[in-house]
């Protein structure tokens, strides 16, 4: 009986655990759409080209950042 109620919680923890990585991902979908400032021209067109590494499509400079954010 015990063992059963406990299989039940975890399944709820599942579930929440679900929607917070959901609204993680919407987070870091956002903030990849969104363009950033160089540091280089001060234009905002800064695009990610992969995790860490960014790039201005202006002047091409290419620059090491974090990996959602450039600074
Ligand atoms: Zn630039």
């Amino acid at each position: 009986m015990g063992r059963t109620k406990k299989v039940g919680s975890t399944g709820r923890f599942g579930v929440r655990y679900g929607l917070k990585s959901r609204k993680e991902v919407l987070a870091v979908d956002k903030s990849l759409k969104q363009k950033y400032k160089c540091p280089n021209c001060l234009k905002p067109s800064v695009r990610r080209v992969k995790a860490g590494i960014w790039r201005c499509t202006k002047c091409n400079l290419k620059f090491a950042g974090r990996a959602y954010k450039p600074v």
